[in-house]
C-alpha cells in the first residue's frame, strides 16, 4: 500500500523543469534514500511532495494523510542559523506543526521536549542559542523536532551533510528506529555504503528517474555513473543558459568552452561536484 504516489510529475522553477516525469509510490512503512547528483533535483522532489511546490505537471497524491502530517527536515544551507533562537524555540516548531501553529506548549510537553533531546544525545540543551551549535548538535536538534513532530511521513533533506561519524551513526539509528515504528521515510543522502547497509529502497534521481527500487539493484556504479552524466547532459542543454548562443550542436567547433563560470545559476555550491570527475572531452566537443 502506497504513503506517496507520484504521478508523471513534473516541478520546476519559474516554467523551467527541475524534475521531471517521475511516476512510482513510496510504500507505506518504506525507507527510501534519494540518491543523485547535485543539481538533480533532490530537493526539488522533496518539496514537491510536501506541498512547498506546486507542480508544472502531474500530482503528489497522499494516500491516507495530509500535508500537516509530514515532518521535513530541510538542508542546512536553508536554515537561519543567526535567527536568535535557543534550542527549545526550535522545538516548539515541531509541537506547532503537530498541533496547529500557535498553540500553547504545555507543561507536559517539556517533559517530551527534555526526552526528544535526551534520545539526540543533547540533554540540557533546552536554553543553549543555536548559533552556538555544532553542525552535528544543529542536526540532532532538528532530529528532535522531528522526534516531537511525531508525524507518519519524514523527510529528510541531506541530514548528514558536514557532520561528524558518531553523529551520522546515532542518527542513522534513528532512522532505522522510525522505519521499525512503520512511518515513511525517505531521506536525501550522498554516501553509497550508508544507503546500501541501511536504506532498503533507493530512488536515483538525475532529474528523470533513473532507478527506483531495491538498493541492492538501484544503486549500482552503472546507475551512478549513468545519472552523473544525465545531470551533465542536461546542464549542456538547458535552455535558459544565457552563454548558450549556438544552437546547432552536431559540428564539431573548436572554440573555448573553459568558460564554465557561465554554469552558474544554481545556488551557490551546488555546480561544484560535476566539473571535476569528468573527462574534459565530453564537454569540449558537443
Ligand atoms: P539537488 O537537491 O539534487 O542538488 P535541487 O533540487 O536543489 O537539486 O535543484 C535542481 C535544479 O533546480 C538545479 O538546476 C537548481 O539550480 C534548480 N533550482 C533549485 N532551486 C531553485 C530555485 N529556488 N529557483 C530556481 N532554480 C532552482
Ligand atoms: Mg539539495
Amino acid at each position: 500500500m502506497s504513503a506517496i504516489r507520484i504521478e508523471d510529475l513534473t516541478l520546476g522553477y519559474d516554467g523551467h523543469p527541475a524534475v521531471h516525469h517521475l511516476d512510482g509510490s513510496f510504500a507505506r512503512g518504506s525507507l527510501t534514500a534519494v540518491m543523485g547528483p547535485n543539481g538533480s533535483g533532490k530537493s526539488t522532489l522533496l518539496k514537491g511532495v510536501m506541498g512547498a511546490l506546486k507542480p508544472l505537471g502531474g500530482r503528489v497524491v497522499l494516500d491516507g494523510f495530509g500535508r500537516r502530517d509530514i515532518a521535513y527536515l530541510p538542508q542546512l544551507a536553508e536554515i537561519d542559523r543567526s535567527f536568535p533562537a535557543v534550542v527549545a524555540d526550535l522545538l516548539a516548531l515541531g509541537f506547532w506543526k503537530r498541533r496547529g501553529a500557535f498553540s500553547a506548549i504545555r507543561g507536559a510537553d517539556h517533559k517530551e521536549m527534555e526526552a526528544a533531546l535526551a534520545r539526540v544525545g543533547l540533554s540540557g540543551f533546552e536554553r543553549r542559542t543555536i548559533d552556538t551549535l555544532s553542525g552535528g548538535q544543529l542536526q540532532r536538534a532538528l532530529f528532535a523536532r522531528v522526534l516531537v513532530q511525531d508525524a507518519p511521513v519524514i523527510l529528510l533533506d541531506e541530514p548528514f551533510a558536514a557532520i561528524d561519524e558518531r553523529t551520522v551513526a546515532d542518527l542513522t539509528d534513528l532512522i532505522t528506529h522510525w522505519h521499525g515504528e512503520g512511518r515513511t521515510v525517505i531521506a536525501v543522502l550522498h554516501d553509497a555504503e550508508l544507503v546500501h547497509a541501511s536504506f532498503p529502497q533507493t530512488l536515483l534521481l538525475a532529474r528523470e528517474p533513473i532507478a527506483w527500487g531495491a538498493t541492492a539493484t538501484a544503486l549500482t556504479a552503472d546507475n551512478l555513473r549513468r545519472a552523473r552524466q544525465m545531470v551533465e547532459a542536461w546542464d549542456e542543454q538547458a535552455p535558459w543558459h544565457e552563454h548558450d548562443h549556438d544552437h546547432d550542436h552536431d559540428h564539431r567547433h573548436d572554440h573555448d568552452h573553459d568558460h564554465r563560470h557561465d554554469h552558474g545559476h544554481g545556488p551557490a555550491g551546488q555546480d561544484h561536484d560535476h566539473h571535476h570527475d569528468h573527462p574534459a572531452s565530453s564537454r569540449g566537443t558537443h
